[in-house]
């Protein structure tokens, strides 16, 4: 039997693979956009630390990163997803928001 029966397939699901992960990158005004086609391609990108968050278990949750914004550099990193990017969009727009500043405040 051929060696090369056995490699295509192999060869196939590398391509499917590939396929899936794209990203599309433009640049709104000073702030370059990175969207990813999945979760996985975005965080081998992101700085070390939010890779080892990520899929972490904290208690009863799992950790899941779908956006990042590099304050520094300006880039919004985020799944192909709208409310993940204005959320980032966010973050660039209003620097003091922190998540949860919107929440009402529990009288005491
Ligand atoms: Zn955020």
């Amino acid at each position: 039997m051929s060696r090369s029966l056995i490699f295509i397939p192999v060869l196939a699901v590398f391509l499917s693979c590939a396929a899936k992960e794209r990203v599309e990158v433009f640049h709104v005004g000073e702030v370059e956009v990175r969207l990813y086609s999945t979760r996985e391609a975005m965080t081998k990108e992101l700085p070390e630390v939010l890779q080892l968050v990520d899929n972490l278990r904290v208690t009863d949750n799992v950790i899941k990163v779908f956006g990042y914004y590099d304050r520094e550099n300006k880039v919004i990193y985020s799944v192909d997803d709208a409310r993940t990017v204005i959320h980032e969009f966010r973050h660039y727009m209003e620097p003091d928001w922190r998540h949860g500043s919107e929440a009402k405040s529990i009288p005491n």
